[in-house]
């Protein structure tokens, strides 16, 4: 009966390990770190490019900044 109860510890030890590795693998966020950082061509803040109003070469960091530089260069 000692022998099962060590077994059956040790299993579940193994299974703690197991389980915290994967689970810690799945906490680390990847994604944020490799997104392109573009920067507004207006007020010079960085932000992610996805968030970003492309025109033409240029980004912006929200719709007011983007009408601000087109309208001040044409
Ligand atoms: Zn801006």
């Amino acid at each position: 009966m000692g022998k099962f109860i060590f077994y059956l510890l040790l299993a579940l030890l193994i299974y703690w390990l197991v389980k915290g590795r994967y689970s810690a693998k799945e906490a680390a966020p990847p994604k944020e770190a490799s997104e392109d950082m573009v920067r507004c061509a207006y007020c010079n803040i960085y932000l992610p490019k996805g968030e970003a109003i492309g025109h033409c070469d240029k980004f912006f960091c929200c719709r007011e900044h983007y009408r601000l530089r087109v309208n001040a260069s044409s």
